[in-house]
């Protein structure tokens, strides 16, 4: 059944990609002729085709081969980015230290950056000849871009052989299984259809020993006009408590001492679940997750602020474990401007939002994004911004300046703001937030507190960097192994670090 579907598929071509499958056979390949497409209504109509799936278990087939994975964006990324090398892994693969070194390379994409197709094409220029060299070189893309560009890859660049989506992470094997018998081939899926193809489900190859990310939702339900999330990642899902727990309690016993909970909208967990009769809630999820033996801090990332409610606040602060860090992304301090992006609060809202956390979880450290020069946004609306980050008071921020993402509502928005004026704008607000960070620092210096070690400095061998509760990165003399708790003195601030002695 499955061969003859093959041949089928090798030798049809067929137009339309309902759900997004592209395949090319390999005689299209030869040819350099357009790729081949067959319409697949629904993943399980795909099955039925005879294509090649994870189950059951394969046997590890590529051993000896090398891997190379590089990752664009966010943590999001980097964390699927974990799971794709473990699955490589599991096929009997070992991690290269470069792209020209790998017999297989990945490229998990974003498209939040400015000029992300750019960088990718470039990059990928620059395999085609090393792939020339070696003909053996197999190159996945995969990630965010891939999902929204679909069939664009194969075409711009013919000599990659895998393109998949963010929804079918877990199919890489088969699909590198798929491009070797049948030439290029481009997988996506508009969604993912079962909690089991979560890229959490799969194995790991974690970068550090003691520190992991744990995803508890994909997805978002939102519409913020600037974001591509939506369209890329699909709607929202859950995973149920008892697999988050389930895989907090695998990585404890692995060693790990840090989760961090990673979801577009922590906020919203559970409200697609019935456990039991009820939603899980977030606030739940946080205490469960702080009763794990052996983890010692839990931070999470991102709460949206209009759903970051008290019973959240009242869970940080009264599982030992959660940090005292918080996340809460403002994007603007402009009424008008955060209506145009649909954040649905306001710059008193979210203050107020604010000051309930900081009144229940005590020395709490709190971090932001915030967009400069979406359309429309006046001076007055950018000078509503300064003044809300200054009565917020963030320890930091990262800023962004707002440029036009394919395929956001914002991008087609009217009003767009003249490049130098974003520059003069957003360079105001990095003075102002450079200012709070530096001020914020120094009040550290005197304290003692717990430092979790990352490893030793990239400038200096023989100090180390460490991150406090508050996720503040602390340098401190001397050689401590990675994952080492210890107490130390803060000595001085620096504008975005703090230095330490050990006690
Ligand atoms: S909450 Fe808004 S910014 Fe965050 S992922 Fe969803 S749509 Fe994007």
């Amino acid at each position: 059944m499955a061969i003859e579907a093959r041949c089928a598929l090798a030798a049809v071509d067929f137009s339309v990609s309902e759900a997004g499958a592209i395949w090319r056979p390999a005689s299209a390949r030869a040819s350099g002729s357009a790729p081949g497409r067959i319409t697949l209504p629904a993943m399980t109509d795909a099955v039925l085709l005879g294509m090649p799936t994870r189950k059951p278990p394969r046997v590890a087939s590529r051993a000896g081969r090398s891997y190379f994975v590089r990752t664009y964006g966010c943590q999001m990324n980097e964390h699927d980015s974990e799971r794709i090398s473990g699955l490589l892994e599991s096929d009997g693969m070992v991690a290269a230290d470069s792209a020209i070194e790998a017999d297989v390379v990945v490229l998990n994409t974003c498209t939040i950056r400015e000029n992300a197709d750019q960088a990718l094409y470039g990059y990928l220029g620059s395999l085609k000849a090393e792939k020339v060299n070696r003909p053996g070189m197999q190159i996945l893309v995969g990630g965010c871009m891939a999902q929204r560009d679909r069939d664009v890859i194969l075409n711009r660049a013919a000599w990659v052989d895998v393109v998949f989506g963010t929804h079918n992470t877990h199919r890489v094997l088969d699909l590198l299984d798929h491009s070797e018998e049948w030439g290029p081939v481009a997988e996506v899926w508009d969604e993912t259809t079962s909690v089991e193809d979560m890229p959490s489900m799969l194995p790991a190859n974690r970068d550090s020993e003691h520190s992991a990310w744990v995803t508890i939702t994909i997805g978002c339900n939102n519409s913020c006009t600037f974001c591509i999330v939506p369209m890329v990642r699909g709607r929202e899902i859950s995973r149920r408590p008892g697999d988050v727990i389930g895989e907090v309690t695998r990585l404890a016993n692995d060693g790990v001492v840090e989760v961090t909970l990673l979801g577009q909208n922590v906020n919203s967990y559970g409200r697609d679940l019935d456990v039991n009769g009820r939603s899980p809630i977030f606030a739940d999820l946080l205490r469960r997750v702080g009763e794990v033996d052996g983890i010692r801090r839990i931070r999470y990332t991102s709460p949206h602020p209009k759903d970051f409610r008290e019973d959240v606040a009242l869970a940080m602060a009264e599982t030992e474990a959660v940090c005292e860090q918080l996340h809460l992304p403002l994007q603007s301090g402009s009424t008008s401007i955060l209506a145009a992006m649909h954040r649905g609060y306001n710059g008193t809202r979210f203050l107020e939002k604010l000051a309930m956390a900081r009144d229940i979880i005590p020395d709490l450290a709190v971090s932001t994004d915030i967009i400069v020069g979406f359309p429309g946004e006046t001076d007055q609306d950018f000078q509503d911004t300064l003044d809300v980050v200054a009565a917020a008071q963030f320890d930091s921020a990262f800023t962004f300046q707002f440029s036009p993402r394919p395929g956001t509502p914002a991008a087609e928005m009217e009003g767009h703001v003249d490049r130098d004026v974003i520059q003069e704008r957003f360079n105001r607000l990095i003075e102002l937030q450079n200012r709070i960070t530096f001020d914020k620092n120094r009040l550290q210096v005197g304290r003692a507190e717990e430092v979790l070690v990352e490893g030793p400095s990239k400038k200096n061998p023989d100090v180390v960097t460490a991150r406090t509760r508050g996720n503040r990165p602390v340098h401190v003399d001397g050689h401590f192994d990675a994952g080492t708790f210890m107490m130390v003195e803060v000595e001085r601030a620096a504008p975005h670090h703090l230095h330490g002695r050990a006690l």
